[in-house]
């Protein structure tokens, strides 16, 4: 054949494969984010820095342009605190005796502020789901200043909904929000009560969380105050010595005429942290539009790259579903636009510290590395399926119809259909860096986000949703690590749609 001939049928041939997304690049990164080597992408770690320059180093080589001036990181300014449970306890003293649950199995601890030592004498108040919202207030005028505010999770009924897909759900039920109020009141502490369907996991999952070192923002703790969690069987115990019943607090919590009850009860003892001071970062490149005049606004594209790391005990927390899958899937997709971009322009962006309360999504909104009011919409990929193909894909996220029109068209063009909104008891829709965005009234989505399946598999149904359901008992474990028998199917199915909805969005009038 002619070289001409030879030259032309290369670049027909390439530009067939243009937009493709390919399971070798997705099963490649998501491989290499997941080995042992990255020491599970730890906030604070080594493995965390080579996440970072993995992730830079990639967008480099895809020919993006580096989102922050010169750079491809933004700078995310972080507090870490580790408990230093032998020099670390809390017991409640009443009239009728002594309580000192065991750290860690009855009791998660720490400080609410970077601080070295604090030491807690207060007196306990019950208020309910801990909830002033305008709709309901669970405080009735009572001043917490000084107090310790023990809580439920979760509060399902009683709420104003956001603008969410997720149905029956606010975020004044989150664990966060409980934290913040209580700061916002003056209280001297909060602690919270765990049960698995109001927390969405089990104990396991805080404990893990908690016996590691947590990070907050640089700036935004609360000075002498404490945090922590109570199992559901140690808060029964401490009730009862305050001469109350668990059950029975519960059931008056959900109507909005309960009133707080102060516990006969104090806490007292020490809380020993070691602290520092740190710098993270959220990688971000961009490609620039064709529209010379559109390409002033953007999509993003978002996943985050931190996940446990290396805990205190040596174990890895891979974090391989959680979330190596996402950045795995906004590489390949990265690959695949920059072959043919759009419109207006697209921003790949992996926050830090996802797993430290949103840290990294939360400090970029806070510093948009471009104006938010020029972002159409952020489809951010956590935890995808790496089970097996589907027939439909669930929306986590905002709601807007727009938004709702541009998903059923991506859906179609990727051969699913939409799954309908469903309850989400678990908070998922408060569980990932979509809601940052989405809280300042940018669109954003977690779409195919689910920790334990619940789609409509194709082929073995039954064993398909085994396995998915599987996942939550490696959630936040050192056992969610790769495995090359991975079905990636599932997953491809997600990135085609969430690529289709973002050209879709970046190139629509
Ligand atoms: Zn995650």
């Amino acid at each position: 054949m002619k070289p001409i001939l030879l030259a032309l049928l290369a670049c027909l041939t390439l530009e067939a494969q243009a937009p493709r997304l390919d399971e070798r690049t997705v099963r490649a990164h998501l491989a290499f984010l997941a080995d042992d080597v990255l020491e599970g992408r730890g906030t604070g770690q080594r493995g965390g820095e080579l996440a970072v320059r993995y992730l830079e180093t990639q967008l480099q080589a895809l020919g993006l342009a580096p989102a922050n001036g010169a750079s491809y990181r933004q700078k995310v300014a972080l507090a870490g605190l580790r408990l230093e449970p032998a020099a670390s306890s809390l017991r409640f003293e009443g009239p009728q005796g002594v309580l000192t649950p065991a750290l860690g199995d009855e009791l998660a601890l720490g400080a609410a502020a970077p601080e070295v030592l604090l030491p807690v004498d207060a007196p306990l108040v019950f208020v309910g789901h801990g909830i002033a919202d305008g709709h309901r207030d669970d405080y009735k005028g009572l001043d917490v200043r000084g107090r310790i505010l023990v809580m439920l999770v979760g509060d399902r009924k009683n709420g104003p909904p956001l603008p969410l897909c997720c149905e029956a759900e606010n975020y004044e039920g989150r664990w966060t929000y409980k934290f913040e109020e209580a700061r916002r009141r003056g209280a001297a502490g909060a602690l919270l009560i765990h049960t698995d369907a109001s927390a969405g996991y089990g104990w396991a999952v805080v404990r893990n969380s908690w016996s590691q070192e947590r990070f907050q923002r640089a700036g935004s703790g609360q000075p002498g105050a404490v945090q922590g969690w109570l199992t559901e069987a140690a808060a029964r115990r401490l009730f009862a010595l305050a001469g109350q019943e668990l059950p029975a607090l519960i059931a008056g919590a959900d109507a909005l005429t309960f009133q707080p009850v102060p516990l006969a009860l104090r806490a007292r003892g020490t809380v020993r942290s070691t602290v520092r001071s740190l710098e993270q970062w959220n990688v971000a490149g961009l490609l620039r539009g064709r529209d010379p005049q559109r390409a002033r606004e953007l999509v993003i594209f978002s996943a985050h790259w931190d996940h446990f790391g290396k805990g205190a005990d040596g174990a890895i927390y891979a974090g391989a579903v959680d979330n190596a899958t996402g950045c795995a899937g906004v590489l390949a997709i990265a690959k695949a636009l920059a072959l043919k971009p759009p419109a207006r322009s697209v921003l790949f962006f992996f926050p830090c510290a996802e797993e430290q309360g949103l840290l990294g999504s939360a400090a970029y909104v806070e510093a948009p590395l471009r104006p938010l009011a020029r972002t159409r919409l952020v489809i951010n990929l956590e935890s995808l399926n790496v089970v097996g193909p589907t027939r439909d894909i669930g929306l986590l996220g905002s709601s807007e119809p727009a938004l709702l029109k541009l998903c059923v068209k991506a859906a179609a063009a990727s051969g699913l259909v939409l799954t309908p909104p469903k309850a989400d008891p678990a908070g998922l829709c408060f569980r990932s860096d979509h809601f940052p965005f989405a809280k300042a009234g940018v669109p954003a989505l977690s779409p195919g986000f689910s920790l334990d399946g619940g789609w409509d598999y194709l082929g073995d149904k039954a064993t398909a949703q085994a396995k998915a359901a599987a996942f939550m008992t490696r959630y936040h474990r050192p056992t969610d690590r790769y495995n090359p028998a991975w079905n990636l199917e599932g997953m491809l199915q997600q990135l085609r749609f969430a690529l289709e909805l973002g050209r879709l969005a970046a190139t629509a009038p």
